[in-house]
C-alpha cells in the first residue's frame, strides 16, 4: 500500500491542522501559510491525487466540494459582490501543486490580483 499523503494524515488526526468543517465527504481546514485574511483548504476524503486524475465517479464530491466552499465563504461573509473570494485548484507541476491530494483553495479577505502569477 502506498505511503499517506500529508493530507490523509491530517484526516486521520495524524497531524493538526484547524479544521473548520467536516462531513461524511470533505474535510476543511485553515492553510498553514495563509496567503490572505482566510485561506481554507476543502478536501475530498477520498485520496484523489489531483483534479486530473478524477473520475466521473467523483462528479458528486467535486460538486460537494464546491458547495462546501460557498458555505464556508458565507459564513466568513465573503459572498457579497462587495467582497468576494477566489477558488484555486493547483495542479501538477506547473499548475504550483506541492500536495498530491486533491484540495480546494479558498481565499479572501483582501483584493487579490489578476492575473496570478
Ligand atoms: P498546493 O501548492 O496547491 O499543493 O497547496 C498546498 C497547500 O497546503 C499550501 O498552500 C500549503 O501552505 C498547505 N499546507 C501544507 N502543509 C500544511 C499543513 N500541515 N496544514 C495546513 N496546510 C498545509
Amino acid at each position: 500500500m502506498s505511503e499517506k499523503t500529508l493530507f490523509e494524515r491530517i484526516i486521520d488526526r495524524e497531524i493538526p491542522a484547524d479544521i473548520v468543517h467536516e462531513d461524511e465527504i470533505c474535510l476543511a481546514f485553515k492553510d498553514i501559510a495563509p496567503q490572505a485574511p482566510f485561506h481554507i483548504l476543502i478536501i475530498p476524503k477520498k485520496p484523489i491525487p489531483r483534479l486530473g486524475e478524477a473520475g466521473n465517479e467523483d462528479q458528486s464530491a467535486l460538486g460537494h466540494l464546491l458547495l462546501t466552499a460557498r458555505s464556508i465563504a458565507s459564513d466568513l461573509g465573503l459572498s457579497d459582490k462587495e467582497k468576494g473570494f477566489r477558488i484555486v485548484i493547483n495542479n501538477g507541476n506547473d499548475g504550483g501543486e506541492t500536495v498530491p491530494h486533491l484540495h480546494v483553495h479558498l481565499i479572501g479577505g483582501r483584493a487579490l490580483n489578476w492575473p496570478p502569477g
